[in-house]
């Protein structure tokens, strides 16, 4: 282990692996310490969108958009300043987002943007159709040589999406490609290791020091020395995967198990709370209404805004256009959860829904897989019965609903209308067909809908530069934390589908810069 390394870098997501290909452009001895024996945490598993205004790449495609745009934006999505989310982070952020895209592309890292995809919310100041949305080409995991085996692989599911035949055209095989953030990943730490990054896997931290301000410290299992290099930048990922800190700190009830594949357990944020670091926004996630078949959480994204669907409580009654972006629907899950028993609440669906869509670990079509977290009755009452539902409230809520699907308009929660809504259901299969469609044919399924998150947005609090903030509102030198581990400033909402990834990317970006200008002075 290269223990002369000027900056140390905590975990080998998105972030991280960005972190070491910056420092090794810049020419910083780094080194990457990883607690698990594969490489890409949670952004491997991911779609890998991010959320990158004003880039090159929009230029090019024709579409208008600037930076002060894109502050506006955020300026109006997220409202009031908190500790966290200050204005100067987000104008730091949307600055910085075109200049990132242009380094990755100078890195010769195969970015494309996501046509079509429009912001969460189009129609607010400085809002945008499309144009904001990129991601990575797929790549050949065989191009990674050895390290082609330590990288972690988005699940058969994921896998099992429309790309797959793309991927196929593009590489000759499937087995070994790499899509989305599993291919952001890949780029990333092929050009790493390329640069000659040291990356140590299966590094358990015992402890992180912080000597009076001076100097930063990460002690190693297994290893006599501390670590005592310039810098530690912390990019180990939230508390998803903690059952015992979303009890302390997300609002409850809360479930490890309704995370989308978490494997950060945020050990090392409390590590470093005890060296008067300063945790912020710990009671707000990436949230995404989920279901659990078997012990496993699925994304509902795809069926809940198909036609022939619909979502109610426990009393029987629609409560959100099921079509909104999904932080929209775990919010008002959460605020109606007060008065009304809203979790979890139930997707049900009818026979047409179940053929044309894929659920859970279930194909479009499959309609054979059994598990006891599927329901599944020849009536609506019956359904009702086998959910514990009251029936004439579950009743009286299809037959309204059949009415609006019958005339096309959604009288109480507008689905379908929104530009998010018409986008989200362009781009299934179901562009042909409104979002709202009768529920007539039987047999009629149900499966619970739980508040789910793709990660959490609470972490160390840090300045414009990830600078880590301390307890008494000071930086503390030579300590940084982005991504996951970091505050994230998109509080309450987000700005548009790939904004946990790209807040985590210009994050690790500008630790590296704000390093390399400062290292010589300390
Ligand atoms: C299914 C799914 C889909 C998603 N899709 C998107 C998307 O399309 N766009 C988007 O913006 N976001 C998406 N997200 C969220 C996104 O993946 C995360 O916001 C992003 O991965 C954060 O990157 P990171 O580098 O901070 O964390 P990670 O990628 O999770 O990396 C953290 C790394 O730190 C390591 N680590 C953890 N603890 C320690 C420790 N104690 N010591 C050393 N190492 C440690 C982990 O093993 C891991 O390798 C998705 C998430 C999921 C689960």
């Amino acid at each position: 282990m290269n223990k002369n390394a000027e900056l140390v870098i905590i975990g080998a997501g998105a972030a991280g692996l960005l972190a070491a290909v910056a420092a090794a452009r810049l020419g910083i001895k780094a080194l990457v310490l990883e607690s698990s024996e594969l490489v890409g945490g949670d952004t491997a598993t991911g779609s890998g969108q991010m959320w990158l205004p004003a880039t090159h790449l929009a230029a090019t495609a024709g579409i208008f958009d600037s930076v002060e745009n894109a502050v506006e934006y955020l300026g109006t999505i997220l409202g009031e300043e908190t500790q966290a989310s200050t204005s100067i982070r987000r104008a730091v952020f949307a600055n910085t987002a075109p200049k990132l895209a242009r380094w990755l592309a100078a890195s010769n890292l195969p970015l494309t943007l996501d046509r079509g995809v429009p912001d969460y919310h189009p129609a607010d100041a400085g809002g945008l159709p499309e144009g904001r949305v990129v991601t990575t080409v797929p790549t050949d995991r065989r191009s990674l040589g050895d390290w082609a085996e330590k990288l972690r692989s988005k699940s058969p599911v994921e896998e099992a999406s429309h790309l797959k035949q793309f991927v196929r055209a593009f590489t000759g095989s499937e087995g070994h490609a790499a899509t989305g953030g599993e291919a952001l990943v890949a780029e990333l730490l092929r050009r790493a290791t390329a640069n000659g990054v040291e990356i140590r896997l299966d590094a358990q931290i015992i402890s992180l020091e912080n000597n009076d301000g001076i100097e930063v410290g990460v002690h190693v299992e297994g290893e006599d020395e501390i670590l005592r290099p310039k810098a530690l930048l912390l990019s180990a990922g939230g508390f998803a995967g903690s059952q015992e800190l979303r009890e302390e700190y997300l609002p409850l009830p809360t479930n490890a198990e309704w995370s989308l594949m978490s494997h950060n357990t945020g050990k090392l944020l409390k590590l470093a709370a005890g060296l008067g670091a300063q945790l912020s926004a710990m009671n707000d996630a990436w949230w995404t209404p989920v279901t659990v078949i078997d012990g496993r959480a699925y994304s509902l994204d795809a069926a809940r805004k198909a036609p022939h669907s619909l979502i109610v409580d426990q009393a029987g009654d629609r409560y959100i256009d099921e079509a909104a972006p999904g932080a929209q629907i775990v919010n008002r899950q959460y605020q109606r959860s007060r008065g009304t028993r809203t979790i979890p609440s139930y997707l049900i669906m009818d026979q047409r829904h179940r053929k044309a869509v894929g659920l859970g670990p279930w194909a479009a079509g499959d309609t054979k897989g059994e598990s006891e977290d599927l329901y599944s009755a020849k009536t609506l009452g019956g359904l009702a019965d086998l959910l514990g539902i009251d029936e004439p409230g579950f009743l009286g809520t299809v037959v309204r609903f059949n009415g609006f699907a019958h005339k096309g308009e959604d009288q109480d929660f507008h689905r379908g209308e929104s530009v998010w809504d018409r986008y989200a259901l362009a781009h299934s299969k179901h562009a042909h067909v409104a979002s709202l469609g009768k529920l007539t044919k039987k047999p009629y399924w149900a499966v619970k809908v739980y508040p789910g998150d793709e990660g959490t947005k609470g972490g160390l609090l840090i300045d414009e530069n990830s600078q880590v903030i301390d307890t008494q509102g000071e930086t503390i030198p030579g300590f940084y934390a982005c991504g996951g581990a970091a505050a994230s400033i998109m509080k309450g909402t987000s700005p548009g589908p790939g904004a946990a990834l790209s807040e985590a990317l210009v994050e690790a970006y500008l630790a590296v810069i704000h390093f390399s200008k400062h290292r010589g002075l300390g």
